[in-house]
């Protein structure tokens, strides 16, 4: 049962030259930007902003999550001009930061980790200032995968928690939760000069206590910053939204994640990875 949203989930649609741009950039250079394969509900504010979250390694997935709205499917081979392609577009549209993530590829042997290394290098040859945040797959686990993306240096490893360890199998049945925490760990322990973050959505039935549970897990692995969000379903036939979280409560998540050492928290409604992500470093 799919429920009516309150009123501070109501957004003011506004159009603006700016989202025109992005879209015409990211079209002519065969780019995906997770903004609209996620159906995100700050596309409009973000793209008026000329930022965007661009998604490599093709707009098909190979894992089910049942809140995402990424399609899935059969993969496509991966693109060489990609990396040139998200260089020259964090050029046109003069970002100084960047987040670039990606589908899971457990079809691939790196699960896509060179790219990723082959996508920040690019932007680096060309401007050594942009702020790079990449928002990466657990990689099934694979250690080596990980160090390929750590040698790049990105500035931020992002990777998701999502959720509640007791929601994994209705939420993100291909993913472990022990094992998302074991990637951010790992993060630090082989370069701390790397800012670690993840995200939860919240508003899927899990309990405060919960939320505050994962995010002890989460400082207890290093993690640096931390964002909180409600999950909106993006259609009927995704999972289904148990609950609108009142900002209050958003706010007292934010105030938890502070007190618990976090460098930063973005807590609120329409919060999501990537949203105004500069913020935090820049
Ligand atoms: Fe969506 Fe990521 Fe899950 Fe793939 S792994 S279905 S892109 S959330
Ligand atoms: Fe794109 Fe992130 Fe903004 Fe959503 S919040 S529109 S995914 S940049």
């Amino acid at each position: 049962m799919h429920k009516a949203k309150p009123d501070w989930l109501k957004i003011k649609v506004t159009g603006g030259e700016n989202r025109k741009r992005v879209e015409e950039i990211v079209s002519r250079l065969s780019l995906h930007t997770v903004c609209e394969e996620a159906n995100c509900p700050n596309l409009m504010e973000c793209f008026c902003k000329k930022t965007a979250t661009f998604m490599i390694l093709g707009n098909i997935c190979t894992r089910k999550c049942t809140f995402c709205n990424v399609s899935k499917g059969t993969t496509l081979p991966i693109d060489q001009n990609e990396p040139s392609h998200i260089a020259t577009a964090v050029k046109e549209l003069g970002l100084r930061h960047v987040v670039i993530t990606s589908v899971t590829r457990d079809d691939l042997t790196d699960g896509g980790a060179g790219q990723f290394a082959n996508v920040i290098n690019e932007i680096r040859n060309f401007d050594r200032r942009v702020t790079i945040e990449v928002l990466i797959p657990d990689f099934q686990g694979c250690l080596d995968a990980l160090k390929i993306v750590i040698a790049a240096k990105p500035d931020i490893i992002n990777h998701n928690i999502e959720t509640v360890p007791r929601l994994y199998p209705s939420i993100r049945p291909a993913a472990v939760y022990n094992r998302s925490l074991e990637l951010l760990k790992n993060v630090k322990e082989i370069d701390p000069s790397i800012l670690t973050k993840s995200g939860i959505m919240v508003g899927l039935g899990e309990l405060h206590e919960e939320v505050v549970a994962v995010f002890k897990d989460l400082r207890m692995n290093g993690c640096d910053m931390l964002t909180i969000g409600q999950y909106l379903a993006p259609s009927k036939d995704h999972h289904p939204v148990y609950e609108y979280i009142h900002p209050e409560v958003f706010d007292q998540y934010r105030q938890r994640g502070e007190e618990m050492g976090f460098h930063h928290v973005a807590s609120g409604p329409f919060v999501r990875s990537s949203y105004m992500a500069e913020k935090a470093i820049l």
